[in-house]
């Protein structure tokens, strides 16, 4: 199978060194297997998410030397996929409606007999407050939730294989830690909004993405999206997750941290190489 693998920000704020490095990781190793390295616009947040930074994006990286097939997939364009994709799961009797918000959580996970609220890779852990409503109990304005103990009871759970240096090997799921620390995700948002775990799975797969390359911070999610490759059947990926380029005290980079971005460098007269150089390339 010929290597593949994609560079998928948010369109939410200026690239920044971490950007910088996670694209060039991606396009190196696409280089290297003689494969492909698409750019995708990981646009699913509404409110955040502007046309102007998407162009920015692609003029950054153009500028360190990136090339890709067009036309770029913004993943808004995949609505009816992830819409697809959700049926699939209800269809199989893993779905249930959710009308909870963040307070009610955070009061549910935090009420006294419940000890220290479980926090997992999207937050608290959802503590079950709506599990086992209906499907035809749908009401607008409800979310929709995996539930997670039916999900990792679907089979014998696939391994997928680490190909970064911080995790190599192989990771088999364990149904324990799946529901324990990782919980009922959202799979629907609020309002007919676009999830992230379904939205990346979706388009990963119907991109025929061989590899993911992405920040050691997203590691905690991978079991969430093998277990949805399986469930919805197809083929898993191998995933390689990078070092995170930090700042002097240490701090994981940010989009707010404009002194960092690629297009202040550019404006000071940086080149391409200095970029490489700057994140250890
Ligand atoms: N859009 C996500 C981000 O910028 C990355 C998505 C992914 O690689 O799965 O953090």
């Amino acid at each position: 199978m010929t290597y593949r693998t994609r560079f998928a920000p948010s369109p939410t704020g200026p690239l920044h060194l971490g950007h910088a490095f996670s694209a060039l990781t991606g396009f190196d190793r696409a280089q290297a297997a003689g494969g492909q390295f698409l750019l995708r616009m990981d646009d699913i947040d509404r409110d955040r998410s502007k046309p102007a930074y998407a162009a920015q994006a692609m003029d950054d990286l153009r500028w360190l030397g990136l090339t890709w097939p067009e036309p770029v997939l913004f993943q808004s364009a995949s609505a009816p996929a992830v819409q697809a994709a959700v049926e699939r799961l209800a269809a199989l009797g893993l779905t249930y409606p959710c009308s909870c918000t963040r307070s009610d959580i955070a009061a549910a996970a935090g009420a006294p007999q419940e000890g220290a609220p479980l926090h997992g890779p999207d937050g608290i852990v959802y503590p079950g407050t709506c599990r086992g409503r209906p499907m035809a109990h749908f009401r607008e304005g409800d979310a929709l939730r995996l539930d997670m103990a039916r999900a990792a009871a679907q089979g014998a759970l696939p391994s997928f294989e680490e190909t970064g240096p911080l995790h190599a090997g192989i990771h088999r799921l364990d149904a324990a830690a799946l529901i324990q620390t990782v919980g009922d995700v959202v799979i629907a948002r609020k309002g007919g909004g676009i999830a992230y775990h379904i939205s990346v799975v979706v388009d990963d797969h119907g991109q025929g993405i061989t590899e993911v390359v992405r920040g050691a911070d997203l590691f905690d999610t991978t079991p969430i999206h093998v277990l949805l490759f399986h469930l919805l059947g197809w083929p898993v990926p191998a995933y390689h997750h990078h070092r995170l380029i930090r700042d002097e005290a240490g701090k994981r980079l940010a989009k707010r941290d404009d002194a960092r971005a690629i297009a202040t460098y550019r404006a000071e007269g940086r080149t391409p190489a200095d970029i490489r150089a700057m994140v250890g390339l």
